[in-house]
């Protein structure tokens, strides 16, 4: 019987098979009829510290036997206080308030909504929203509407709100213009994916761009808000992509390794004129209108907190540093084959284009997909857009194993 599960971004027509995992450790995967597959993109980009982290697990399963959820709405529980002035501390002093939601698209739909509310609470509203070319913040509609057009959402363009279009640095000085013009006729708010665009190709910009687009919206009074779901939590070499430019947003959203991708959690942290333009002694209109049933769950945030002490105990900057040199050789492996043009690295993360000239519905993505499938590798290029994003425990022995597979795929369809 085929299964009723409808699958998201799969095309069923293609009859591709549909591993079933079983079980998961470090960055291993074990299919139900045993096969070990290497998970080399963190599982769409969550797990950081290896799958099952036993810390996380145990956090997971003594927090399920003692509350397992409670309305969040007025009510409040150890695990959600713990993590929220953890994360108050990990991050810059200005970033007082932490907002938990469960997604990385209802963290961006938070931080669009506090920032709409921000203005009209302080009496000028404000409604334009400006965004970075080729960005993705997420599927629902808000976060698609600040993300790139394109086929992930053509079929819902009617319902998807203007934006302000910048330009992605290639050239810093046209995008600083655009931005600074934009900003000059007066937006609310400003998001950006820092250092990385990850679903729009894996594109790098530098840390100097970032600063100065932070400097211009501060010049301007539109508030900057920090997408660092997929950049956080050690992707990019450092805790969080914004502290490579010293640049502390008005809003920070974090969700993806913020449980290190055991369970679904995300947060929006926010400066304090941004709480404080909510807060009203006699005024309820103000308060900020956004809930969902499972806001700041006690079993994620137990995770969360799990994942924070990890944080601090364990010599989790020695891992990354380690990976990210172990990358680099990798990529210089390859670098020079005619096949791969823009061979690129930040941090942990490394990327290229195999061959030239496609799309995310060139034909080569499914077979690249299969070839990594029948390699035992999750490797999920985009388009032609290969990339390599492991959780930080990868063996350099399943690293190399990634890699092999890599250049085989160069050498078949390169
Ligand atoms: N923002 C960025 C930068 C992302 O990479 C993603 C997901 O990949 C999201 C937002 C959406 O997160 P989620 O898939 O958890 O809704």
């Amino acid at each position: 019987m085929t299964s009723p599960v409808w699958h998201p971004f799969t095309q069923h027509g293609l009859g591709e098979p549909i591993p079933k995992i079983a079980t998961a450790s470090g960055a291993v995967l074990t299919t139900v009829d045993g096969r070990e597959v290497i998970d080399a993109i963190s599982s769409w980009w969550v797990t950081t510290h290896g799958h099952n982290h036993p810390r996380i697990s145990a956090a997971i399963a003594a927090q399920a036997g003692k509350l397992d959820q409670i309305i969040f709405a007025g009510w409040t529980h150890e695990p959600a206080e713990a993590v929220a002035a953890e994360l108050v501390r990990i991050t810059p002093p200005e970033l007082t308030r932490v907002f938990f939601s469960d997604s990385g698209s209802t963290a961006v739909e938070v931080a669009l909504k506090m920032a709409l509310g921000y203005w009209l609470h302080r009496g000028e509203p404000r409604h334009r929203i400006l965004v970075l070319e080729h960005s993705y913040h997420g599927d629902t509609i808000g976060a698609m509407s600040v993300g790139a057009r394109g086929v992930y959402n053509q079929a819902y363009a009617p319902l998807l709100f203007d934006v302000g279009t910048i330009p992605f640095p290639s050239d810093m000085q046209a995008t600083l213009d655009a931005l600074e013009a934009e900003c000059r006729a007066g937006a609310a708010a400003f998001i950006v994916e820092p250092l990385v665009l990850g679903a729009g190709g894996m594109l790098l910009y530098a840390p100097e761009t970032l600063a100065a687009m932070r400097d211009i919206c501060a010049q301007y009074g539109v508030l900057f808000i920090a997408d660092e779901i997929m950049t956080g939590w050690g992707r990019t070499g450092t805790l969080f992509a914004c502290d490579q430019a010293g640049v502390v947003p008005d809003i920070l959203c974090l969700s993806k390794g913020l449980t290190g991708g055991a369970v679904p959690l995300a947060v929006t942290l926010a400066t304090d004129p941004i709480f404080q333009a909510h807060w009203s002694q006699t005024d309820r209109s103000k308060q900020f209108f956004h809930s969902s049933s499972y806001t700041a769950n006690p079993i994620a945030c137990a995770a969360a907190a799990a994942n924070l002490a990890i944080w601090r105990d364990e010599p989790v900057q020695d891992r990354i540093d380690t990976l990210a040199q172990r990358q680099a050789a990798h990529l210089a492996g390859i670098a020079h084959e005619g096949a791969v043009h823009s061979p690129r690295q930040l941090g942990t993360i490394a990327a290229f284009e195999l061959g030239a000239g496609q799309d995310y519905l060139s034909d080569l993505a499914p077979r690249l997909l299969a070839h990594f499938r029948e390699r035992n590798l999750l490797v999920r290029p985009m388009g032609n857009t290969v990339y390599v994003m492991p959780p930080y425990s990868i063996t350099p022995e399943q690293l190399g194993t990634v890699w092999t597979g890599i250049r085989e795929a160069i050498d078949r369809f390169g």
